[in-house]
Parts: structure tokens; C-alpha cells; sequence
């Protein structure tokens, strides 16, 4: 039983096709038969009456996330009767964050004046390159003119709260090619950008030719001085916003709020219990689980102990501009590795805090070390 939450996440499982380094649950077109999106729907409908009359939605929601997958493929009608569903045990207003992915493949003026009538504020776009031949490679299905063509969409339809997602790390990528994206992004009006690195399991057939350590810690520091001089905070590891647009819903995540999943494969996390739990995984389980079982479709559930609700801690903490308090430094272990990161340049004191150290760009982009030398 969760107290209510006030962070929600939808996850939407469709996408036109499977990219070649997703690891999301996702299924693209050819592994779906006609029915499983209105099948979904209901699925999705009964797990929101679940949990509502459990009392586990807040009355006002903070923020609202429709991930995936792709949600932006979901259309406007069938999406108003989800909201239709949800409105019964909530009242989401204007300052709820209310944040949809999209991709440039599923993107239509018609169908993004519909999603912000039903009360969408705001959209993250998966553009993720803006070079053709690495999209051909990541197997996404856009271009770099769809992609350009969807953001000039999105504010026409009246979205001004918008989000770019970018990969950096793709093989053959250069810094030429991260400044041409970056500069070509931030001449739209965006607020937030999300870069997230690459990573691919070692036996993907791309893995041998992602850029070494060095290359990549040139390009993070590129794009981290980049952003700051287009007047974006770099508040955590992967993400930089406009001042007052940081992603309040990854905020509730980063920070160890507790917040509620629906649909296949999603996470909640309950701060009062101290439990993560995980939804079935597949799409025929999870919607058995709910229309067939009447059940909860929850996979596992763990409770976390004293040192992992430590360790988590300290992993969270490591990747927010706001850093730490200096009076986590305890042991004389952990007392002497800051010091050592002090002089290496990969903590300092937080400008605007006396009392707090944070990473620096230098320390965002070796976070690993810093979770392995101070938790
Ligand atoms: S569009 Fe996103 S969720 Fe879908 S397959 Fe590609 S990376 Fe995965």
C-alpha cells in the first residue's frame, strides 16, 4: 500500500521500431497485432482504477510523466479516455508538470494541439542526433529533417515547455558534430536538454568502436561549456535547463521522492516503506495480471536495507548541481578521499552554499569514481 504519490509515470510500450541500443521495454511494430494498443488502453485503465481506489494518487499531482516507448503514439482519443480514467481520483492544474516523450517519427500538429487541450505542458523529443548516417547506425526511424521539422511543430502547436534528448558517445561522433547539434537545438526556444552517453552491453556489435574514456570526457566538457554560455544550468549529470525549467518529475526521482508506475515494466518507489517495486514486463503478462486476474501487476518488490538506502543516497546526490552536505563527510576514510578530490579539481564547495560540496563538470563526467571514493 502506498501513501499517495504525487509523481506519476505512464509507460507506454509501442514504438514504430526497436532502436539498435535500446534497452527499454518497448515493442516495435512488427512485434505487435492489431488489438494490443486498444488492449493496452483498458489494461491501462483498470491498473489506474487499482491503485486510485487503494487512495494511492495524490488529489493534486505534482507531475504527470508519459514515457516509454513512445507515447506520442498514442492518439488524442485514446489518450483523453486514459486522462478520463485518471481524472476520477485527481485533479491535475496548471502547475502540475504534465510531460509526454515524443519522437519526430509520431509527430503531428493536429494531434499536439489535441495532447495540450487535454492539459500536456510539456514535451521531451528523443532527436538524438542530428547526422543521418549515426541515426541510420542507432536504428532510429527520423532524419535529421524530421526531427528539425517536429520541433518547429511541437511550438506551433502551442508546447513552449520543450525538451531535447541527445546522445553523445555515438561511435564516429566528433566535437564538431556535438557543437553543429547544440547550436542547431538551442536556436529553438528550448528549455531543457537532456545528453545522455551511450552505452552499449559488450557483446553489441558497436560496442569496439565507442570512444575511449579520454574522448569522452573531452566531449562532456565541451558540451557542459557549451550549454553554460547558452544560459543553461547543468544541474544534473546528463541534463541542463533554462533557469525555473529543471524536469521537476526526474527531479522527484533524483532527490528520493516517492512516486507511482503504471503499465508494463514500470518502477514506483515508495519513500514511507522504503520499497522499490517493478510492473510484469511484457505486455500480455501485465495486461493478463490486471483485466484477467484483477490484480495488481507487480513483478518484485524490494525493500531496501539501511547501507543500500545509504549507498542510493550518495549515487543521487553525486549527480545534482546541489551536491552534499559537508556533515555526510564521517569517517576519516571518507574525510581524506574528499580532500584528495578537492585538489583534483572533481568536488568543491557549492558557490552558493557554504555548508555543501557538488561535483564539478569534471566530477559529473568520472561520477563513478566519486560514488566509489566518497559512499
Ligand atoms: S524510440 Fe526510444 S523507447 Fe523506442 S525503441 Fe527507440 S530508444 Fe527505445
Amino acid at each position: 500500500m502506498f501513501s499517495p504519490a504525487s509523481s506519476l509515470y505512464f509507460h507506454f510500450p509501442f514504438c514504430e521500431s526497436k532502436c539498435h541500443y535500446c534497452d527499454f521495454y518497448s515493442l516495435g511494430r512488427e512485434k505487435t497485432e492489431a488489438g494490443d494498443a486498444d488492449r493496452f488502453e483498458v489494461a491501462l485503465i483498470r491498473e489506474i482504477e487499482l491503485r486510485g481506489k487503494r487512495g494511492e494518487i495524490a488529489k493534486v499531482p505534482d507531475t504527470i510523466f508519459l514515457g516509454g516507448g513512445t507515447p506520442s503514439m498514442t492518439p488524442p482519443e485514446s489518450m483523453e479516455r486514459i486522462f478520463r480514467a485518471l481524472s476520477e481520483f485527481c485533479s491535475p492544474n496548471e502547475n502540475t508538470e504534465w510531460t509526454m516523450e515524443a519522437n519526430p517519427s509520431s509527430i503531428s500538429l493536429e494531434q499536439f494541439k489535441a495532447y495540450r487541450g487535454l492539459g500536456i505542458n510539456r514535451v521531451s523529443m528523443g532527436v538524438q542526433s542530428l547526422k543521418n548516417d549515426h541515426l541510420l547506425k542507432l536504428g532510429r526511424v527520423h532524419n535529421e529533417n524530421a526531427a528539425l521539422t517536429a520541433l518547429d511543430t511541437l511550438f506551433s502547436a502551442g508546447m513552449t515547455n520543450v525538451s531535447t534528448d541527445l546522445l553523445c558517445g555515438v561511435p564516429g561522433q566528433t566535437t564538431d558534430d556535438l557543437k553543429d547539434h547544440l547550436e542547431r537545438l538551442t536556436n529553438f526556444p528550448i528549455k531543457h536538454l537532456s545528453i545522455y552517453l551511450l552505452t552499449l552491453p559488450s557483446h553489441h556489435k558497436m560496442y569496439p568502436d565507442l570512444p575511449k574514456d579520454d574522448e569522452q570526457l573531452k566531449h562532456l566538457l565541451f558540451i557542459d561549456e557549451f550549454m553554460r554560455k547558452k544560459g543553461f544550468e547543468h544541474y544534473e549529470i546528463s541534463n541542463f535547463a533554462k533557469p525555473g525549467f529543471r524536469a521537476r518529475h526526474n527531479l522527484a526521482y533524483w532527490t528520493g521522492s516517492s512516486y507511482l508506475g503504471f503499465g508494463p515494466s514500470a518502477h514506483s518507489y515508495s519513500a514511507e516503506a522504503r520499497a522499490r517495486f517493478k510492473n510484469l514486463s511484457s505486455l500480455h503478462r501485465w495486461a493478463d495480471r490486471l483485466l484477467v486476474e484483477n490484480e495488481l501487476p507487480v513483478e518484485w518488490t524490494e525493500e531496501l536495507n539501511d547501507e543500500q538506502l545509504d549507498l542510493e543516497k550518495w549515487m543521487l546526490a553525486l549527480r545534482l548541481e546541489t551536491g552534499f552536505p559537508v556533515e555526510w563527510l564521517k569517517t576519516p576514510r571518507q574525510l581524506e578521499k574528499s580532500k584528495h578530490l578537492l585538489l583534483e579539481g572533481l568536488i568543491e564547495r557549492h558557490p552558493a552554499h557554504a555548508d555543501r560540496f557538488r561535483a564539478t563538470p569534471r566530477g559529473f563526467a568520472l561520477s563513478d569514481t566519486l560514488i566509489r571514493e566518497l559512499s
